[in-house]
Formats: C-alpha cells, sequence, structure tokens
C-alpha cells in the first residue's frame, strides 16, 4: 500500500503544538512501514517525525480550532500552509492508494470530492466548530467509513457519531520503562493551554502539598503565569517539554497523573503513556479517559471540575497495583493492535472506493 499522510497544519512536527496527534501519527506511520507498505508524510517546514520521510511545505500556519469560538469563520491566511500541502497531495495523487488526512480543519474535507485519490480522515478532537461539523458531516454521508475517531465519546461530539469508525490510540511500549517503586511526586502531563485545565491539577498539589511536576509545550505563556500568580506557594515545577524517552523517564518515577480536562478530551495519549510506565492515572470524568481508565485499578475516575475529587483520588493511590497499569497497556494499546486497526480502516476505505 502507498499512502500519503497530510500532517496538522498548525505546527511543525516535532514542537508539540500538534499536541497528540503528532504522536499518533508516528506510531501509525512506523507501523505501517515495518509492515511494508511505503509513505510519505506531507508537513509543514523545519517538521521531524523519527526517521519518516517527510515533504516539507512552505507557508503560514492554521491557528489552532480550539482557540477560536464555535461560529468562527473558516479562516485561512494568505499563503496557506494547508492549501499548499492539499496543492501538493492533488498533484502526486496518482502515486498513492489512499490520502490518510489529520488535519482538523474544514480544506481537506470540503476538497475530498474534488480528489481523485479515496481519502480517510482521522479526526483528531472533539466537535469545536460548527462549519468543521458541517463539512465533517457532508463528508461521513458523501464517503461513508473515511472518518476514523479515537473514541466513543469524542464521536458522539458530533452529529455524525455513527458514521465513525473507532480507532482508539497505541504505543510503542518498548520505549516506556515501568517503574515498580515511584517518588512521591505527581505528574502533570500536556500542552499548558486553558482547555486542559492545568490549574485544577496545581490547586489539588496546593491542598495536599504533594509536589506536583508539570511537561509539556507551553502553548499559552499567560494562562501558565496567571495560574502561577493564583498559587504562588503551590509545590509545582514547570519541568519543560521532553522528547519522549526523557519524558517517559520523570513521569514513570510519579506515583500517579493528573488529567484535568476542561473538554471532552479525544482520547488522551498521556493516560497510556503513564500506564505503560506502571503510572496510575486519576482523571476528570469526561471524554477518553473514561474509556481507558478501569477505575479503582489503573486509576480513578472523578466527578469533573471538582478539585476535592482529586484530592480524595490521591489519598485511594496505594489501593493501585503499578503492574495492572503496564499490563493494561500491554493489553490494549500495543503498536501491533493500534496498526491492526488502522491497516483494516485503511484497506476497507480502498476496497470502498473501487467499488463506486
Ligand atoms: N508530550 C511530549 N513531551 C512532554 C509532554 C508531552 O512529547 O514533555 C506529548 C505526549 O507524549 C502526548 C502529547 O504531548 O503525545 C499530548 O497529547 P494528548 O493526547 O494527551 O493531548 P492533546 O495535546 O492532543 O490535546
Amino acid at each position: 500500500m502507498k499512502l500519503l499522510l497530510l500532517s496538522t497544519p498548525v505546527g511543525a512536527l516535532g514542537t508539540g503544538l500538534g499536541g497528540g496527534v503528532e504522536l499518533t501519527l508516528l506510531n501509525v506511520a512506523q507501523e505501517m512501514i515495518r509492515r511494508g507498505h511505503s509513505l510519505k508524510i506531507v508537513a509543514p517546514q523545519g517538521s521531524v517525525l523519527g526517521e519518516i520521510p517527510i515533504v516539507e511545505i512552505a507557508g503560514e500556519l492554521q491557528t489552532t480550532a480550539q482557540s477560536q469560538g464555535r461560529s468562527t469563520p473558516i479562516v485561512m491566511p494568505e499563503n496557506s500552509v494547508l492549501g499548499n500541502m492539499c496543492d501538493y497531495a492533488r498533484q502526486v495523487q496518482a502515486d498513492y492508494d489512499l490520502i490518510f488526512n489529520i488535519a482538523y480543519d474544514w480544506l481537506p474535507f470540503y476538497l475530498t470530492p474534488f480528489f481523485e485519490c479515496a481519502i480517510a480522515h482521522f479526526i483528531s478532537m472533539g466537535s469545536l466548530s460548527d462549519a468543521m461539523d458541517q463539512i465533517a458531516g457532508k463528508v461521513a454521508v458523501e464517503f461513508p467509513g473515511t472518518i476514523g475517531v479515537y473514541t466513543r465519546t469524542q464521536a458522539e461530539t458530533f452529529p455524525f457519531a455513527q458514521q465513525c469508525r473507532i480507532l482508539g490510540g497505541g504505543l510503542d511500549l518498548s520505549l516506556y520503562d515501568f517503574v515498580k517503586e515511584p517518588s512521591p511526586a505527581l505528574a502533570w502531563l500536556g500542552r499548558i493551554a486553558p482547555e486542559k485545565g492545568l490549574e485544577d491539577a496545581v490547586a489539588a498539589a496546593n491542598i495536599t502539598g504533594i509536589p506536583l511536576k508539570i511537561l509539556g509545550k507551553m502553548q499559552d505563556e499567560a494562562y501558565w503565569q496567571q495560574i502561577c500568580q493564583e498559587y504562588p506557594d503551590a509545590p509545582v515545577e514547570y519541568v519543560g517539554f521532553f522528547p519522549t524517552a526523557q519524558m517517559q523517564q520523570e513521569l514513570g518515577k510519579c506515583r500517579a497523573l493528573l488529567m484535568t480536562p476542561r473538554w471532552v478530551e479525544a482520547f488522551g495519549n498521556v493516560v497510556i503513556e503513564a500506564l505503560a510506565c506502571g503510572v496510575p492515572v486519576i482523571s476528570y470524568s469526561r471524554g477518553g479517559p473514561t474509556e481507558i481508565i478501569q477505575d479503582g485499578k489503573t486509576g480513578f475516575l472523578v466527578e469533573p471540575d471538582r478539585v476535592e475529587g482529586l484530592v480524595e483520588a490521591i489519598g485511594r493511590l496505594d489501593q493501585i497495583d503499578r503492574l495492572a497499569c503496564r499490563q493494561q497497556a500491554e493489553a490494549e494499546y500495543s503498536l501491533e493492535a493500534l496498526g491492526d486497526r488502522f491497516l483494516n480502516w485503511f484497506q476497507d476505505i480502498i476496497e470502498e472506493s473501487m467499488n463506486c
């Protein structure tokens, strides 16, 4: 199979601006190559993704959908990188069996009927924009089976939930070390941006006095400064944004991961990364984490937006066996399992497009 992957247009791969979808793209690409398929990734200039061949495209980045309102019109900057990426895909489409689009943006959906080559669209976030919902819904009807998502709860944020293929996530588990004896510190992991609700994890650290290590892309500096001002004495440390190898080392040493999403988290790659290290996850019961965490066994699901719930769950961490966390990651989130699900989906789309 020859695949052309269209990356996120909000940032170069490797910068962390794309969030968890960068890791999903890497894992799917690596697994497809391991299985003997060939592929190229089309991505903004400056992108790096392991050893995977990348066609770098120049142009202005798109604004992230989560920082705009539901009814904001579609905005395309002058010399749009997304427009340029789609144009490149149009020119080379005859060389490929399938285009795999992970850009959470209007244009690739709109252009779907203009392409000869079949397109698989992977939607990496819940519903955020009326215009996106409308165009993706149209594709869901006109090209059945071509829309993939991470989880059922994510799909349910869209009017076309029933048409979505649930694909979950997965990891190269050999890159994550199991740590049996952690330090007392807790971890918080992710893009530092309002939809991630970091302030609640900091509030929990403030109440319990347990140190909190914060790792992730500093996406919204003003938001971070506001948290620091609100909790000047909280025992928290912003450690930085690290490549997977270092990140998992820091994460593995922690007693638990706190997940505090304000939005419907589509999946939460960080949840399965924590489990892979043997780190239980305490999360608000909202979105993807509700489909991953086994409440009371590999973490705790608590009432959303209630810091007291986080604090109470931290007090119950002794009940969790860290080995059970690693075992869940191995049983449900291996790279092989991820590869099987995506490959079956790709094959179904190609088959369907040949019948048309
Ligand atoms: N991450 C990383 N280094 C860090 C902190 C986070 O590479 O120091 C990555 C992490 O591996 C994960 C992503 O950031 O893949 C966050 O993804 P998630 O799915 O949790 O949320 P999203 O950003 O997509 O909303």
